[in-house]
């Protein structure tokens, strides 16, 4: 995404014509984060709004002090993560509530649809008028540093004039950001692209590389590590007298994969390394009444195991297990706690077990950047290491990390973020008016 309506043309722009003009910011990743702080970097300027009441008092005090300042400009301590308010996945000016109202729909339960979330992200661009800001089915394959000497004549003259940018940029600016990627074609084609940036921003999520047991056969075509695929299988060739279906993982996309298998009445075996009362488990920290679907799976869990049959048919749980190998016949062999085996003749197997961030882009896959930099980037044990008032990683000055790369794993806790990188590169901005 980038803060510019020539992006297409920036984009396609014939390099060794025009040369290489710096962008002041390029944003990869089209989520919550990016939507949000494309939201900000495009003039909507956010203030306190009158009457309304912050539920963390220190912030709100701060707020009052200041009403006539954007919130932009202020100097909130790190607490600016606890700004958004309203509905869980909501961003600003929007109520996702009112969104839906419009829509003549209610929530359940206070809950939306997956589907719905993923409309209102759309409505929201369109509604912002951020469109322009977005570059669709455009995959980003490196980021680099280099210095401005390694660019072309042209780029030197560009970095220094830049003078029909609203942003001047740093002109002590020795080092830019190469961004190298491809876009889709409608006739399926991958059409290269190279740009430059003077800062980056990292908001490309957690979702993009599911994790593998790394036991084996699990690269066979059965073996599938995504839901959408229990989806697809649906239709077309697992029903109600296929072989079951076995589900690895105890979070809530495996929940979610349970709860379609059962209301396809397709039969399951569900694996997974923890007991069920185990407080770590995701069930154990719902409220009952909230999720009601979620309870019911843990139920599933507890009261149908293959030690003792229950009331749910076409459903086994297998705590304290795990998968040890994926055979070629379909066979998939698990062992309990005890090292006892047992195998089983399965149709597909889905292994749910949470995902990874997919940082190849970066040099060495983002790891210099973590927290702990021996350790792959994860978004719960291993975040990437930002500045807490400006969202900047500590180790590479220009590189920004929004939502669950930079450890705020909620929608709700992604525009403190935005706030925070927008804040700064303005701060920058300003630093250097044109
Ligand atoms: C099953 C599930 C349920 C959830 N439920 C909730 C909930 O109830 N409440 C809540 O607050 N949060 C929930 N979350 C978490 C929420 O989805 C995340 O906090 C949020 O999506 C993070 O937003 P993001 O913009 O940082 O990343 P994402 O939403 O992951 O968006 C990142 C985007 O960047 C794209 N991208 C990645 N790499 C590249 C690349 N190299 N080039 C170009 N594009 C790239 C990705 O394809 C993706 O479209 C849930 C998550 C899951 C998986």
């Amino acid at each position: 995404m980038l803060p510019d309506r020539k992006m297409y043309g920036l984009l396609n722009r014939p390099q060794s014509k025009s040369g290489f003009k710096p962008l002041p910011v390029v944003i990869i990743g089209n989520g919550p984060s990016g939507i949000c702080l494309s939201y900000l970097l495009s003039g909507y300027v956010p203030y306190l709004k009158r009457h309304s009441i912050h539920p963390h008092p220190i912030l709100q005090r701060k707020l009052e002090e200041a009403p006539d300042i954007s919130i932009l400009d202020q100097s909130i301590e790190g607490s600016m993560i606890t700004l958004s308010r309203g509905d869980w996945m909501g961003l600003p000016d929007l109520p996702f509530k009112d969104w839906l109202k419009q829509k003549r729909r209610g929530l359940r339960n206070n809950r939306a649809t997956a589907e719905d979330i993923a409309q209102y992200y759309q409505h929201y661009v369109m509604k912002k008028g951020l469109q322009k800001n977005f570059s669709c089915d455009t995959v980003v394959t490196s980021v680099k540093k280099v210095s401005a000497e390694s660019i072309s004549n042209h780029a030197q003259k560009d970095l220094q004039e830049s003078s029909d940018s609203l942003w001047t940029l740093n002109e002590k600016s020795t080092e830019v950001f190469q961004v190298d990627g491809f876009f889709k074609t409608v006739k399926g084609d991958e059409e290269p692209f190279s740009i430059y940036a003077e800062n980056v921003v990292l908001a490309t999520g957690t979702y993009d590389g599911p994790t593998w047991l790394g036991v084996k056969g699990e690269n066979l075509s059965y073996v599938h590590h995504q839901l959408s695929a229990l989806e697809e299988a649906v239709k077309n060739n697992i029903g109600i007298m296929s072989d079951p279906v076995l589900i690895v993982g105890a979070g809530l996309t495996a929940a979610d994969a349970i709860l379609f298998a059962h209301h396809c009445n397709i039969p399951v075996i569900h694996v997974f390394r923890r007991r069920v009362s185990d407080p770590g488990l995701i069930f154990n920290q719902l409220p009952k009444m909230m999720y009601p679907e979620y309870h019911k799976v843990h139920q599933m869990m507890k009261e149908q195991s293959a030690a003792c049959a229950g009331p749910y048919e076409c459903y086994i749980s297998f705590p304290e297990h795990h998968v040890l190998s994926f055979g070629k016949d379909k066979k998939c062999i698990i062992q309990d706690k005890n090292g006892y085996q047992k195998a089983y003749k399965i149709s597909m197997a889905l292994v749910l077990t949470g995902s990874n961030p997919n940082l190849s882009f970066l040099p060495n896959n983002g790891m210099d950047l973590a927290m702990d930099s021996d350790q792959p980037v994860n978004p719960k044990r291993n975040p990437i290491d930002v500045d807490p008032f400006t969202y900047e990683c500590t180790q590479e000055k220009g590189l920004y990390a929004l939502g669950p790369l930079a450890g705020d794993n909620f929608v709700r806790f992604v525009q403190g973020g935005a706030l925070a990188v927008a804040s700064s590169l303005l701060k920058k901005a300003n630093k250097n008016p044109p």
